[in-house]
């Protein structure tokens, strides 16, 4: 009989959601029409994707035309920095101005170094505390007259804390009544969007980035929310689709995909309790069963499947790699960054040393997670960190 997968990597990916399938298959093969056709395939087409747009629209409390498909987060991301920087050059702005974190996804942080390194930008990156949290005084003191962008992640990937959006936002707000250039106020809510209240009327944010596959829905597709009156430039251009914004054929499937799993996440949230639960007990697990170790971030503003701890003296991979031999998968970062060699970027940012970063290993729960599980890979990680200690004999 084939073992058991445990799988703790849902801040990666996410299974799509049986519903979700069912939802999007006929938009395959049955509702097949390109959504620009005006026969009645394309009105199909079309139907389910403004049925999406709808859902979206709903559980951010925007309305239906603020919401733009992409291919996913990383898209998203880059048309905000991109479009906002090259809407302020249309108007005359030579060199505008850019605040993040210095701790952002990389689909923010390369964008805005690409245009910093060709000297079209200024930009300011903004330092975290050790719990992973940016001071909200801190946007506004790095605020200048050539200021178009402040982009703040809601939740970060890695460490899972999180950031101080409202009250970011409502500064913005504020300087914004006195201001002639508007500051726009972006968060990539791409880890949030599962269990923090995404709501940007509440929020106070002009755009916001969401990716599919995150939130059990499939890969290749996600938004951008982008405030009605706030002017951007198309990164991608052609034949004009999402009011001339974001050309390509829609990807109906995907759309459709994107539409039901954010349908379901609120439908869903009573689960987020039950995740925390068991997220709290594998911290008191790890904490009580094995020595020498550190929970990195924030315990209390930290996403309820996140946990994220340094396991000194020993590289986290070896663990990964033992963990990974008994089908249970775990990330030594963001799936994105693990290809470097480099330690995160995330976790130099809180201050830890190259050494707590290599022996550091993300668990991200996720709705398929129990109980058993927990007791299983609490087991098995004593063995794995028992092990490679004794073999590097610290
Ligand atoms: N932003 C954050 C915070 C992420 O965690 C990710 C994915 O890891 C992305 C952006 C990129 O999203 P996508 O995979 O949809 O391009």
């Amino acid at each position: 009989m084939k073992k058991k997968e445990i799988y703790l990597d849902n801040a990666a990916t996410t299974p799509v959601d049986s519903a979700v399938l069912k939802k999007m298959q006929p938009y395959f093969n049955e509702k097949y029409g390109n959504a620009s056709s005006i026969h009645k395939a394309g009105d199909l087409a079309r139907e389910g994707m403004e049925k999406a747009r709808q859902q979206i629209s709903t559980f951010l409390n925007c309305l239906p035309e603020e919401i733009y498909f992409t291919s996913g987060a990383t898209e998203s991301d880059n048309w905000v920095i991109q479009g906002i920087f090259e809407k302020a050059n249309e108007k005359g702005l030579k060199k505008p101005h850019i605040i993040t974190s210095v701790f952002e996804h990389k689909a923010i942080l390369e964008p805005i170094s690409i245009l910093e390194k060709k000297e079209l930008i200024e930009s300011t990156f903004l330092g975290v505390n050790k719990d992973g949290l940016i001071d909200a005084k801190d946007v506004l003191k790095s605020i200048k007259k050539n200021t178009v962008l402040v982009s703040v992640m809601y939740a970060n990937s890695e460490i899972g804390s999180i950031q101080p959006i409202k009250q970011i936002g409502q500064l913005i707000k504020d300087i914004n009544v006195k201001r002639e250039n508007k500051i726009v106020f972006h968060t990539d809510a791409v880890q949030a969007i599962n269990y923090l209240n995404c709501d940007v009327e509440y929020l106070n944010v002009d755009a916001l980035s969401i990716s599919g596959h995150k939130i059990y829905g499939p890969k290749g597709i996600g938004a951008l929310y982008l405030k009605k009156g706030i002017s951007i430039t198309s990164l991608i251009c052609g034949g004009g689709q999402e009011h001339r914004l974001r050309s390509g054929t829609e990807n109906i499937p995907g759309i459709v995909g994107l539409g039901e799993a954010i349908n379901l996440i609120s439908k869903k949230k009573k689960d987020n309790n039950r995740i925390k639960r068991l997220r709290n007990k594998l911290i008191t697990g790890i904490m009580k069963d094995i020595p020498n170790v550190q929970l990195n971030g924030s315990l209390e503003y930290r996403l309820p499947n996140n946990i994220h701890f340094s396991f000194l003296e020993i590289e986290g991979e070896g663990i990964l790699i033992d963990l990974s031999e008994q089908n249970i998968y775990v990330s030594t970062g963001s799936a994105c960054a693990s290809n470097f060699l480099k330690p995160s970027h995330v976790l130099s940012a809180i201050g830890l040393s190259d050494e707590e970063s290599h022996s550091s290993i993300r668990f991200t729960l996720g709705r398929q997670t129990n109980s058993n599980d927990i007791d299983y890979v609490l087991n098995i990680l004593t063995k794995s960190v028992n092990r490679l200690r004794k073999i590097s004999g610290k």
